[in-house]
């Protein structure tokens, strides 16, 4: 039971509630009659133990010692001893006034030697010396009191002699009714014995007090103040082992004397000192779990949250049923140009609106929640009103689109890809179901966005094809099966050779009858630019490729540009300006040889980025072209600000340039636009005469394609030039 109060406790604590009274007091009942029996029994022995009892009982044991020792000396002895001496002083008197005869002379014996020897003989008194009531000394018999007294000038001497064992007194005529003195020597040891009796009875009496009353003071002691001290102790202990949950009896001691006063001060003190940090405890706990479990931007649950509560979702009931629900994942589309372009504020406030629409456009058993930087993911059970996971997506494609989210009274028109996913039909693992969405998610982005896809297995399919392509290609790197290929690249009006595209092959090892086969790069460098992975790639690249050129041109004389594709992942994951210079030094080609490569896709990034690292680039003394021009995002005015050498003309306007009037056309305005920016334009793709003369009459300036070479492996290449004359018309008609 007690164990029970304190489990709920304890659960109550952690659900960040607080601890109500009624825990405490069971608690509390519990508890106290545990607590006080061991104490109880316990205290007894605890009471000889006790330090402070052993004090106070020993000061108070001497101190009754002491004081009866004073009653003693100073007052019951000396009295005692006064009395014993009278006595024995009187039985001397009796004896002597019983023999003397008063008819006698006044100035004779008034007894005969025989009396005096009698007397000597059967009382105390061991002298005598006699003398007239005028004070004539008559005689002296037995031991000589005079030797004490000397001639009797006090006839009130009296003196005790203790060492010696004998009372010396005067006997006056008052005291004998006679008309003499007599001083009178006794034997005292009797009384010194007794006066010792009575000093061993008194300090056995005193002992024998002072140790009852001393007992009596360690019961009391213990009883009013160990005891007490005790359980206070032993609260303090729990509190301090257990701060939050303290084990604390009520007091059994009377609150109206002080410690008892005390002790009940000390408990509330650490039951308010509990409660206290219970609640500091289960406020920081509820402040990390919304932390944890909670986006602070837009208050909706996190990933974590909803990966949990989708776990919980899916847990199958007691019936062995599990409940259908729609697992959606957004993405807002071209979120990071707003970002850029506008600034975080705007951003955010995108961000909370989203959220908003979506939170008041779902129901309330939908868990609407913030899964990452732009990114949403909605739980929905399906139910007989909505029962595919499909009409969730495209309720949320309708909520964001419906309107344009309004900031600071500017509108912005919002788009998003969405993904989609069924639980149980797509996955029964929950984890998977999320992944699902996900990977249809990215299929939406791939397919141009602002879409909704639904997650099917063939994109498993693929996305399984991709990861293993990225193990085999960090493997192709460990054991060199990349290589690189080179395309010659023309002057269209001299037919010289005047460049080499530089172009990734990775040979692939496998049991065919080949030995292998070529990956084309269009297939594992998106995987590598997904990955990273593209970075260490293209180094290798640009390094593996000048080293090239810089041996054609030392040993062969070959005077040509180097061409070198460089991917918008190298620009924002590496630092490509410090690289390529480490490769010119390294290598030492002259810089105006080197070209890099870059698309259009690199405007998309950070613009401002991306413009720094062009102009750090040329820089440098490196060329630049712009690679499948024409095919993405080109801004004209964007054009004019980028250090840019040369636009290289997609291969598809020139393919289809004979048959479509629009491609044709398009291939024109480049070769136009290069004109008029005062750039080189260079068309990559040509296959055949026709496209060769097209561009002359257009007045392209460059050319590469397979009507003059395929690219091929660096041997070859040095073979092509030097057995090249020079002459454009030589390339068959093909
Ligand atoms: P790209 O830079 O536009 O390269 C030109 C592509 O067109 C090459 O394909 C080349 O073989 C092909 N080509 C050249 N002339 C003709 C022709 O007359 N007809 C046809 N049909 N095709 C022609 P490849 O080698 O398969 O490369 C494909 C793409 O892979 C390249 O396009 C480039 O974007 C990328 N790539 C290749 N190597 C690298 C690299 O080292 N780094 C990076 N980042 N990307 C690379
Ligand atoms: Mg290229
Ligand atoms: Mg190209």
């Amino acid at each position: 039971m007690l164990s029970n109060a304190k489990t709920s406790l304890r659960t109550r604590t952690h659900e960040g509630l607080s601890p109500t009274t009624d825990d405490y007091s069971v608690l509390k009942e519990r508890s106290k009659a545990e607590n006080f029996k061991s104490l109880l029994l316990s205290s007894p022995g605890q009471i000889w133990k006790s330090r402070v009892s052993w004090r106070i009982a020993a000061a108070v044991f001497m101190t009754i010692l002491l004081v009866q020792t004073m009653i003693m000396n100073f007052g019951t002895l000396p009295a005692y001893k006064d009395r014993m001496l009278k006595d024995l002083r009187e039985a001397g008197r009796g004896a002597v006034a019983a023999i003397i005869d008063t008819k006698v002379s006044i100035n004779e014996a008034p007894f005969s030697e025989e009396q005096v020897k009698r007397l000597l003989y059967t009382t105390d008194i061991s002298g005598l010396s006699l003398y007239t009531y005028e004070t004539n000394f008559l005689n002296t018999y037995g031991a000589n009191p005079t030797k004490t007294v000397g001639r009797l000038h006090d006839t009130n001497f009296t003196q005790f002699n203790e060492e010696y064992g004998y009372y010396v007194t005067v006997l006056n005529p008052g005291d004998l009714k006679r008309p003499y003195y007599v001083v009178m020597r006794m034997d005292a040891t009797g009384v010194q014995n007794e006066i010792s009796a009575y000093v061993q009875d008194n300090i056995k009496i005193m002992l024998i007090m002072s140790l009852f009353v001393t007992t009596v003071l360690m019961i009391a002691l213990g009883r009013w103040l160990l005891e007490p001290v005790l359980f206070m102790r032993q609260n303090l202990l729990s509190a301090f082992k257990n701060p939050e949950a303290p084990n604390i009896p009520d007091s059994p001691f009377d609150q109206r004397d002080e410690i008892g006063g005390a002790i009940e001060l000390a408990n509330k003190l650490i039951l308010q000192n509990a409660d206290n940090l219970t609640r500091i405890k289960s406020a920081a706990e509820d402040k990390i779990h919304k932390l944890a479990y909670y986006d602070t931007l837009t208050g909706l649950p996190n990933r974590t949250l909803f990966v949990q509560t989708l776990s919980e979702r899916a847990r199958q009931k007691s019936d062995g049923t599990a409940d259908r629900f729609a697992v959606v994942t957004i993405d807002l589309d071209h979120f990071k140009d707003i970002n850029d372009s506008m600034g975080h504020n705007v951003g955010d406030a995108i961000l909370r609106s989203v959220a908003k629409r979506l939170r008041s456009a779902m129901p309330e058993s939908a868990v609407v929640s913030r899964s990452g930087e732009d990114e949403y993911a909605i739980m929905m059970p399906l139910s007989s009103d909505i029962n595919t996971s499909r009409d969730v997506a495209e309720k949320v494609l309708h909520v964001i689109r419906a309107e344009p989210f309004k900031v600071f009274n500017e509108a912005f028109q919002v788009r998003a890809s969405i993904g989609v996913s069924t639980f149980p039909d797509d996955a029964v693992d929950p984890d998977q179901v999320l992944k699902n969405a996900d990977i249809a998610l990215n299929r939406a982005k791939e397919e141009g966005r602002d879409t909704i896809k639904e997650y099917s297995e063939d994109f498993d399919r693929a996305v399984q094809q991709r990861f293993q392509m990225l193990r085999d290609l960090r493997d192709a790197m460990e054991h060199e099966q990349l290589q690189l290929y080179y395309q010659p690249q023309l002057d269209l009006r001299t037919g010289e050779v005047i460049g080499a595209e530089a172009l990734l092959r990775w040979w692939k090892p496998d049991n065919s009858k080949q030995g292998g086969t070529f990956i084309s790069p269009g297939e594992f460098i998106p995987v590598a630019e997904q990955s990273g992975l593209i970075v260490p790639i293209g180094e290798w690249v640009l390094k593996t490729a000048c080293t090239m050129a810089k041996g054609w041109h030392d040993d062969h004389n070959l005077d040509i540009r180097i061409a070198v594709n460089v991917s918008g992942a190298q620009f924002t994951q590496s630092d490509i300006c410090g690289f390529t210079q480490r490769v010119i030094n390294e290598v030492g080609i002259d810089p105006s040889k080197v070209e890099l490569e870059v698309t259009e896709s690199i405007f998309m990034d950070d613009i401002g980025h991306t413009i720094q690292t062009l102009q750090n680039l040329h820089a440098i003394g490196v060329e630049l072209a712009i690679d499948d021009f024409g095919t993405g995002y080109s801004s004209l005015s964007y054009l004019r600000q980028f250090p840019i050498d040369r636009l290289k003309i997609d291969q598809s306007f020139i393919r289809n340039a004979l048959n479509d009037p629009d491609d044709a056309s398009i291939a024109r305005t480049i070769i136009a636009l290069g004109r008029a920016l005062n750039l080189n334009v260079i068309a990559e793709g040509v296959e055949t005469i026709e496209h060769e003369k097209f561009l002359v009459t257009e007045g392209c300036d460059e050319v590469q394609g397979f009507r003059y070479s395929r690219p091929i492996p660096a041997d070859d290449f040095l073979d092509f030039v030097q057995n090249y004359n020079g002459d454009l018309s030589s390339f068959s008609e093909e």
